[in-house]
């Protein structure tokens, strides 16, 4: 079986200023190719940074689909299935608005891929791949360990991006995250953190791309206390009331 997953553009119309220039490694999708199985052939497709292949053979086809990229998902998704490949859409923006996303795609994925994954597949290959997957968001997977070979040679900025939660805690009311996770905070456990980064070839910035890394102090001093032996340069963002504890402020800059 081959899978092919695909990052979309903004959905850039020729006098269009709107480029995707960030050009950096899609972390959701190598999430998804460390949960598939090794007997699936997995390919990925950087629509910012490459020319897709419609033409060329694949059983499946995955895109993720967020709210700025809907537009530009729906049409690749339509060049697909003009050529018959079914078409799985995951995501923000089928998980937020499915009723727009379904007419796009056979089938959907609601929430966060870790649960339901392997069932997708194997209702793919059982010929029985259901319109929609309603998974929970938030649930932490032990042991998934981004799959970063699908991004060699694709020219990606040099940054490697990482994950240590999902969610926050806050409710801002114009927050598609506060929605998507319901004001939940979820984190992976440190050790898997460290062991990922570990792992990196190159020893280059990391992007943590946490909603809000600050959203459990206690939590997030933890990763930093571990992070200072590995001599790291990494980003993020956080809430700006980081400003009310001196630890966590000190803890982060070393
Ligand atoms: S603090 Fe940031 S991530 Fe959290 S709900 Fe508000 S805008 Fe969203």
């Amino acid at each position: 079986m081959h899978l092919t997953l695909i990052k979309p553009n903004i959905g850039r119309m020729e006098h269009s200023l709107y480029v995707d220039e960030g050009r950096m490694e899609p972390l959701q999708l190598g999430v998804l190719a460390a949960l598939t199985p090794p007997d699936v052939d997995v390919t990925l497709w950087d629509d910012r940074l490459e020319s897709i292949p419609y033409d060329e053979p694949t059983d499946l086809v995955a895109i993720t689909v967020e709210t700025y990229t809907a537009r530009r998902a729906y049409e690749i998704a339509g060049e697909y299935r003009a050529r018959g490949v079914p078409v799985i859409m995951g995501g923000m923006q089928p998980t937020l608005i499915p009723e727009e996303v379904t007419p796009h795609a056979d089938a959907i994925f609601v929430g966060d891929a870790e649960t339901k994954w392997l069932g997708v597949l194997d209702d793919f290959r059982r010929g029985a791949l259901k319109p929609v997957y309603d998974a929970p968001v938030g649930v932490a997977h032990p042991g998934v360990f981004t799959q970063r070979d699908i991004f060699k040679g694709k020219g990606y900025l040099p940054i490697s991006l990482m994950q240590f939660s999902r969610g926050c805690r806050f409710a801002c009311n114009f927050c598609a995250v506060s929605t998507y996770f319901d004001k939940g905070h979820y984190t992976r456990r440190v050790e898997e953190v460290v062991a990922e980064i570990e792992a990196r070839e190159r020893n280059q910035i990391i992007f943590f791309v946490d909603d809000n890394i600050l959203s459990n102090f206690a939590a997030a001093k933890e990763l930093f206390r571990a992070l200072i032996p590995l001599k790291v340069h990494w980003v993020s963002q956080g809430s700006i009331d980081m400003t009310q504890d001196r630890e966590l402020m000190d803890l982060m800059v070393r």
